[in-house]
């Protein structure tokens, strides 16, 4: 009788990271449920908004998403860490506040300076802008 005593055969991990564009993963599914149990002191308008927005705000919020500083640092799924701008790391903050990329599409959401605190966490028309930019500019975050 013949057994078979090697290691069993490695999984095909090339599937692995390959997830539909923009869908949510595993950790993240964990940090989105931790952020909604977690007892509200004040309310926060961002639970009025849409899945979508959420998601998007609670990315730009944790810096878990798809920015390149992330991808890069975590994943080693980004090239580099640096915004295509070539100035900074790609981080919500950059594409947010700084990004001479994005200087035409903030300009039209913010005509004036505006904090990013107030983007990330302000009331919910500034999220909306916030979602807004984030869809104007074509960033999948
Ligand atoms: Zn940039």
């Amino acid at each position: 009788m013949v057994r078979n005593t090697g290691p069993p055969p490695a999984p095909n991990q090339s599937h692995f990271w390959f997830q539909p564009e923009n869908s949510v993963s595993f950790s993240e599914q964990k940090t989105i449920i931790k952020a909604l149990m977690r007892p509200r002191t004040n309310r926060d308008d961002y639970h009025t908004m849409s899945r979508e927005q959420q998601v998007n705000l609670i990315r730009l919020r944790t810096g878990h998403n798809r920015l390149n500083a992330h991808m890069n640092r975590k994943f080693k799924l980004a090239p580099s860490p640096t915004c295509a701008c070539g100035q900074e790391d790609q981080t919500a903050e950059h594409i947010l506040q700084r990004c001479p990329l994005l200087d035409e599409e903030r300009k039209e959401v913010w005509p004036s300076p505006t904090p990013l605190q107030t983007k990330l966490y302000g009331s919910r028309q500034e999220l909306e802008k916030t979602t807004t930019f984030i869809t104007s500019a074509g960033l999948i975050v």
